[in-house]
């Protein structure tokens, strides 16, 4: 007997059953679908060990059944071959550039065929092997935890983001793809009167309620604190979701027992549908969250679908939006940098460049308000440039005091990557400067390398092989696919604040940050922890053998000036020759 499961997907009832019993005749399990959203369903339920999958089929062809499994965490590092009817060069190598593992022309000999799968177990043993179980062990324990809430247990944000992007490809373009945004109202009197533990009881109860409304898995996620979201895929019509918003407010709206009271509780309801305006998923989640924003501004315990006008916020973002345009003329920007400094021996070795805006009209304007929307209107990729600059120009003035391998690490916003200038701008930067590559780092998010395009993963190595590091930055916060950590070179990983906040107290946090640790470790490359506050947390950190510190306790991000006095402070002077110091 043979403990691994493979999944046949084929239109050809013919060809399902003829792999199926060979299959079966060799002792593996065998999973069949004869359509490929049922093919995807059963990928994500099952995980099998191995995928067999048609190229042609109607709905969604092979190569959008490989993508959709690439693109979810949980099934993306199944290996898959690919059948194909007519053996066309193009064919095959757009296959392959899509990830799969390997290919099999129609008609095969069966010992084509069984070749093919045993090579696949062989290859995929070997790369476990490497990695070495224990650190599987704590990718499958990191990858459930970063998509689950850990109080309810319900699924996550990162989870939803996944499941939505699923629902919209795969739901027939008849029906409607939509979400539930929820938030109960006036929570915070309830942990303030009741205490904490209440709280967390109210919440725990109204997951299960949820869940037993939503029936079936990843249909309600816990997004945060009070918040819930419920995924609604395949509706024939609008008053589906009516329908389903005001069940949803009945079952809060029934009280709560709680030791010797009874808890009354309503929530706010935001709908977003999904329309081709909306274009993709994450703008899906804003107009229920802004739908949800407005039925809270009416008072709560009731449900509203989005509506354009609900953006009237926009208004404050047009002024913002046209000072920006100024900034960088008007001399209005400029960075501040962080140390970086080695767990160990507490040597500084690096800073972060961060963005600083003091507008005219404004005042001082946080980078994560002004940011989004450099991002959004293009106006990222000069300041980007500018960001740049000035931050290879400032570590090259510390040529003195640091050492060549210090680096400054500039953050890289996905717009800017996707510029097919980036990588020349980025080394004429460095020619212009005189700044050794060695001396920089990038730092991107997850969701840029998730995206996966092949133009950026290509710019990267460019930079990476010119000798520039690359970090990712805010880990365990969006995606994370760590199937991709993989495949993808990398020199650190920086663990996100919020797994830092509480590493010493919530058992759930150190468990991610170990595991980030442990991972990074397997990976041979090095994990930087940020927003660490306080001593308590640094030793924690030193204790699971995190590398790199940066947060408040050593430092706040410095104005340039301040920065080399804090320089000063910490390192002694290099020995001159011939001098003598105590
Ligand atoms: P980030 O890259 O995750 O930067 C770290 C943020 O955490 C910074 O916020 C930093 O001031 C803050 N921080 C560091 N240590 C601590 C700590 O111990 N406690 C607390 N409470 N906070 C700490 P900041 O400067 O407001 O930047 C926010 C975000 O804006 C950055 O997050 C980054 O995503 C973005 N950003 C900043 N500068 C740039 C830039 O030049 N380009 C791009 N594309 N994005 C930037
Ligand atoms: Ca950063
Ligand atoms: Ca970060």
């Amino acid at each position: 007997m043979n403990d691994k499961t493979i999944l046949v997907i084929d239109d050809s009832r013919l060809v399902l059953e003829m792999i199926a019993t060979l299959l079966e005749d060799e002792g593996f399990n065998v999973l069949q679908a004869s359509n490929s959203p049922a093919g995807v369903e059963l990928a994500r339920r099952h995980c099998p060990d191995l995928v067999i999958c048609d190229i042609m089929m109607p709905v969604m062809d092979g190569y959008g059944v490989l993508a959709t499994l690439r693109s979810d965490p949980v099934t993306a590092a199944i290996p898959f071959i690919f059948l194909t009817a007519k053996a066309s060069r193009a064919e095959i190598r757009q296959g392959m550039n899509v990830g799969a593992d390997d290919y099999l022309t129609k008609p095969f000999e069966f010992q084509e065929l069984l070749d093919a799968v045993y090579a696949r177990f062989q290859r995929h043993k070997t790369v476990s092997d490497h990695f070495g179980a224990e650190l599987a062990r704590a990718e499958k324990e990191l990858e459930y935890l970063m998509q689950h809430d850990h109080l309810t247990g319900l699924p996550n944000r990162s989870r939803l983001e996944v499941q939505l992007e699923l629902a919209l490809r795969i739901t027939p373009t008849n029906l409607l793809v939509g979400i539930l945004g929820i938030d109960l109202d006036r929570f915070q009197n309830i942990n303030d009167a009741l205490g904490l533990a209440t709280g967390d009881q109210v919440l725990k109860s109204i997951a299960k309620r949820l869940r037993g409304f939503a029936r079936g898995d990843d249909r309600v996620f816990h997004i945060a604190g009070n918040e819930f979201t419920v995924l609604i895929a395949g509706a024939a019509n609008r008053s589906a979701f009516e329908e389903a918003a005001q069940q949803v407010l009945d079952c809060i709206a029934e009280p709560i027992p709680c030791e010797t009271r009874e808890i009354h509780i309503t929530a706010s309801v935001g709908i977003g549908i999904y329309t081709v305006e909306v274009e993709e998923a994450g703008a899906l989640l804003r107009h229920a969250e802004m739908a949800m924003t407005e039925v809270k501004q009416r008072g709560g315990n009731n449900y509203l679908f989005y509506r354009p006008d609900f953006q009237a916020r926009a208004v404050d973002r047009l002024a913002l939006e046209s000072s920006l345009y100024r900034a960088i003329r008007e001399n209005e920007l400029s960075l501040a940098y962080q140390p970086q400094v080695a767990a160990q021996t507490g040597r500084i070795i690096g800073m972060e460049a961060l963005l600083r805006w003091t507008s005219g009209e404004h005042g001082s304007v946080p980078p994560l308000h002004f940011i989004p929307l450099a991002e959004s209107n293009g106006l990222i990729v000069p300041i980007g440039r500018w960001v740049l600059r000035q931050a290879c120009l400032f570590r090259l003035s510390l040529v003195d005091v640091l050492r060549d391998t210090d680096r400054v690490a500039v953050n890289i916003s996905g717009r800017q990557l996707k510029e097919p200038d980036f990588v020349r701008d980025l080394f004429r930067v460095l020619e212009e400067t005189g700044l050794p590559p060695e001396a920089l780092e990038l730092e991107l998010t997850e969701s840029i390398l998730m995206k996966n395009e092949l133009r950026t993963i290509g710019a990267l190595e460019e930079c990476r092989a010119a000798g520039i590091s690359i970090a990712i930055d805010d880990f365990g916060t969006g995606y994370s696919s760590l199937s991709y950590l993989k495949t993808f070179p990398l020199d650190r990983i920086k663990i996100d604040k919020s797994f830092i906040d509480d590493v010493t107290t919530d058992a759930n946090d150190a468990a991610i940050a170990s595991a980030i640790i442990s991972i990074a470790r397997g990976l041979e490359i090095e994990s930087v922890a940020e927003g660490v506050e306080h001593e308590a947390q640094l030793n924690k950190l030193k204790k699971l053998g995190c590398n790199i510190i940066q947060g408040y306790y050593f430092s706040r991000p410095l104005q340039p000036h301040d920065f080399m006095e804090f320089l000063d402070r910490q390192l002694p002077c290099p020995p001159r020759e011939g001098s003598f110091r105590p």
